[in-house]
């Protein structure tokens, strides 16, 4: 089977940046980045993260703030804040050098089982097993493993257990990338494509498997202010942002718009309607552009905030919702400076 999966993977394996590099730290970026994001997401800002922070101490030497911008769009940012503080970790206790070892790389803010296994098998060839929710659903299908009548953390032991005694010993981080690989391409959640599967002979499931069903997302209605300042020659137009204190809102640190009290917005204010998922809700959030001599009466008090130019709005640390805002109200301009 790990013949059969290897051959696969080398024919086969997507060119993929990270994977042209066995840089521990760039390996390290990219695991962070890859979780909870699409691929395609975290290939746009791997490149311009590691082309600004290309080594540990740049990336340990730098603000938080500058972290939290270049990470901007790939959402949670406490894994951004996480790498930070673990970078400066590695300079204080470990003279600027990745630890190689599994159970050492554990210890390091962020890093949990899965991205110490994935840097260590892949960078130094440690025969640990890594298992994200790709490999899980691997294993439980080649195994014929029935997901919806297992607790999580008994079934994710299981799997774990599974993975350790498959690894191969001699190119264990070929292996893990070719089982994960694997599940993001050909063993899909839905409709799996078996009849091209490299390790079908091997599958006792050969389709999908049972699961649990998911919890569903709850639905909130939230509303925003949009205050907006034209610079005295008419050309560029500014936004108001605020940063509120990690108790006030759940993401601490980013610049977003103004919160307002009140989800009541009068149809000739309201400037545009945005749908935004965080962590297990979905969000309709009403834009309402707000004159600044009403932002007192209208918004939540508690932020600090600060006018910004529209350019410069785009390269801070924005909320995913206020980099969608920002990004709608340039349009005009590039579509001004298109047709000029
Ligand atoms: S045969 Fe199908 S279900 Fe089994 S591992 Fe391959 S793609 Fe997944």
């Amino acid at each position: 089977m790990r013949k059969r999966l290897l051959a696969w993977y080398q024919a086969n394996r997507r060119d993929l940046p990270w994977r042209r590099t066995l840089d521990p730290y760039a390996i390290w970026v990219s695991e962070i980045m890859l979780q909870q994001t699409r691929v395609a997401a975290v290939v746009e800002r791997y490149t311009a993260f590691l082309s600004r922070f290309p080594t540990v101490a740049s990336l340990a030497a730098s603000s938080e703030e500058e972290v939290l911008a270049l990470w901007s769009g790939l959402g949670y940012y406490r894994r951004a804040r996480m790498l930070h503080r673990a970078a400066q970790e590695v300079m204080a206790e470990y003279g600027g050098v990745l630890p190689e070892n599994f159970e050492v790389l554990r210890k390091l803010p962020g890093i949990g089982t899965y991205t110490a296994a994935a840097i260590a098998s892949i960078a130094h060839g440690e025969p640990v097993a890594v298992v994200d929710g790709n490999v899980e659903r691997v294993l439980c299908r080649l195994e014929g493993l029935d997901a919806s009548t297992k607790a999580a953390a008994s079934l994710r032991r299981t799997v774990q257990a599974l993975a350790d005694t498959l690894v191969d010993p001699r190119r264990p981080g070929d292996f893990n990338q070719a089982m994960m690989e694997l599940g993001a391409t050909l063993c899909l959640p839905r409709n799996p494509r078996c009849a091209e599967c490299p390790v079908a002979a091997h599958c006792q499931t050969r389709g999908e498997h049972k699961t649990t069903k998911r919890k569903p997302m709850r639905a909130e209605l939230a509303a925003c202010a949009l205050v907006l300042r034209k610079e005295p020659d008419g050309s560029a137009t500014q936004i108001l942002l605020e940063r509120r204190a990690a108790e006030q809102t759940i993401m601490p640190g980013l610049w977003e718009l103004p919160a307002l009290r009140d989800t009541e917005v009068p149809a000739d204010e309201l400037a545009m309607t945005l749908r935004h998922a965080i962590m297990q809700v979905n969000y309709t959030v009403l834009v309402r552009s707000v004159a600044q001599k009403d932002l007192t009466r209208l918004a939540v008090r508690g932020g600090a905030r600060r006018w910004v130019a529209l350019e410069e709005a785009a390269t801070m640390a924005l909320t995913g919702l206020a980099r969608k805002v920002v990004a709608s109200i340039q349009l005009p301009d590039r579509k001004k400076q298109k047709s000029g």
